[in-house]
């Protein structure tokens, strides 16, 4: 019998249980993606997603050529294409690994049913996560809304078990009007993405040499050096993540079977870092049980909140990294030329956007969506929630991160600053952190003065909140 395996978000072939449960019960199956842009509600990928998807896509057609297969390319409808692909090869069943986000779970959820009522089998599978949202609840049985007592449940229950291998597949078939991965049309236009193609290897090898370069060189520190944004101190696997080119079931083990070879007195801490992949756990958790919040308040109390009204030149300073604070511009530096940015550094951007600017949390999370190679819904929209104060385990509302202590504190020899700030390279590190101290920097460099004060408008930050605390 001849089964279709539909890749999604699950780009890899090590650790795929719908493709190796297909490829367990079927003899011949066929790789497929299909291209259904318009499917995914309000959230369609953007450009750093797209571009990340086209050489995944590559990727995954070549890791399943070394497995005497191939990847078939299809466009349009999702549940008509697999109709008509499932008439033209006569396959008798569907196999996918499930996605959480709302629009994805309408589509899959109606895709299914229809599909049975053809006769056709579906088999869905758990490929993204180590727990699913609905296998976890609190004691009465309700979603959690804080992260601790989530983790506390769910961490006794994670154990490092070995992922599954790459399958053998047993025959691959093959349809001759696939189409060539540039007829997706997912790279920009403009040059943009060099920047994108000289930081990252979009696939599952570039995967697991993340997953190696971290385990040899930065988990044995990770709990200090995650919070310096200038050190290569975390894994950076967020976008592999998203895409699915590696799971959390494959990190857990390789890291634990490496750990578990050190002598335990140098043994690396790897709780730190487990504890991260639970806050994604949670974000999915979240999304799942909350499905308005991409766009809507987690706490309604935010409903009536004073934001500033839209404010385009503010935001287009923001987005550009022309605001004159430097460790803000840093990061939305590194953001658009890398397509990621280190997590500090979100926190301290976003703050700076929705308290010192006071603008709504949304426009931050429509920019991130649309140039982080790992732009993820759940993770951007608790990310967000959370800088902004209205999510479920928020940031406190009167916690106004200062870019100058936070810069002083976590870059502290500059050398981030000087990165991504050319202009100010050569200026002593006291004026790196405050460049408007020296008008004459200013004026040589070309570097802009801040376009607020950080002192005033985080008291205008805290007035605001404060009135909506005291109700
Ligand atoms: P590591 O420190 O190596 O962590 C390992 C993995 O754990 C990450 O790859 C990620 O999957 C997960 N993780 C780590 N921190 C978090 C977190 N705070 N919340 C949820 N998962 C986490 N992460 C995204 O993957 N996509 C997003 O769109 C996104 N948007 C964000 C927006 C804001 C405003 C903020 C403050 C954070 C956002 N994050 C997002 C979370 C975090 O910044 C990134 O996951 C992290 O920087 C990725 O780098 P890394 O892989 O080196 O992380």
């Amino acid at each position: 019998s001849t089964a279709l395996v539909l890749f999604r978000r699950d780009l890899r072939v090590a650790d795929n249980p719908a493709l190796s449960a297909a490829c367990a019960a079927h003899a011949q199956v066929l790789p497929v993606f299909i291209h259904a842009s318009g499917e995914d509600g309000e959230w369609a990928p953007g450009a750093a997603s797209r571009w990340w998807l086209h050489h995944s896509l590559a990727a995954l057609h070549a890791r399943l050529g070394s497995l005497h297969a191939g990847l078939q390319l299809f466009q349009g409808d999702t549940l008509a294409t697999l109709r008509e692909l499932i008439r033209r090869s006569g396959a008798s069943a569907v196999y996918w690994n499930r996605l959480y986000e709302p629009a994805s779970v309408a589509r899959d959820t109606q895709i299914k049913s229809a599909l049975q009522q053809d006769g056709i089998a579906v088999h869905s599978h758990n490929a993204a996560l180590w727990c699913e949202p609905w296998q976890i609840a609190t004691q009465q049985g309700q979603p959690y809304k804080v992260f601790t007592p989530y983790w506390r449940n769910l961490r006794p229950q994670l154990q490092a078990t070995e992922p599954l291998p790459a399958p053998r597949v047993p025959g691959w078939r093959e349809l001759a009007d696939s189409l060539p991965l540039a007829a997706l049309d997912l790279l920009p236009r403009i040059a943009w993405a060099d920047g994108l193609a000289a930081s990252w290897q979009p696939g599952e090898a570039g995967a697991q040499e993340l997953l190696e370069i971290f385990g040899d060189d930065a988990i044995g520190n990770y709990a200090h050096a995650r919070d310096l944004p200038a050190r290569h101190g975390t894994s950076r696997l967020s976008p592999h993540l998203h895409f699915g080119e590696i799971s959390p079931r494959q990190i857990h083990f390789a890291l634990d079977r490496r750990t578990r070879a050190t002598d335990t007195r140098q043994r690396p801490d790897v709780e730190p870092y487990l504890r991260e992949l639970g806050w994604r756990e949670f974000a999915h958790h979240l999304l799942y049980h909350f499905p308005h919040t991409p766009t809507g308040n987690f706490n309604p109390r935010f409903n009536d909140f004073s934001w500033a009204p839209a404010d385009q030149a503010s935001l287009a300073r923001w987005q550009h990294g022309r605001t004159g604070i430097p460790l803000v511009d840093a990061g939305m530096r590194e953001l658009w030329h890398t397509g990621w940015m280190h997590n500090r550094v979100r926190m301290i951007v976003g703050s700076f956007l929705t308290k010192n600017l006071r603008q709504h949390w949304q426009h931050g999370a429509r920019w991130f969506w649309d140039t982080l190679v790992d732009a993820d819904l759940a993770n951007n929209t608790l990310g967000w929630q959370w800088v902004a104060g209205c999510g479920a385990d928020a940031a406190p509302y009167f916690r106004v991160f200062n870019p100058v202590t936070q810069a002083k504190r976590f870059d502290p020899d500059g050398q981030y600053l000087r990165r991504w700030l050319p202009e100010l390279a050569v200026a002593p590190l006291a004026l790196l952190h405050e460049p408007w101290r020296d008008a004459d920097l200013l004026r040589r460099s070309g570097y802009p003065a801040p376009m607020v004060d950080l002192g005033e408008s985080r008291q205008l930050a805290l007035d605001a909140y404060g009135a909506l605390a005291r109700g």
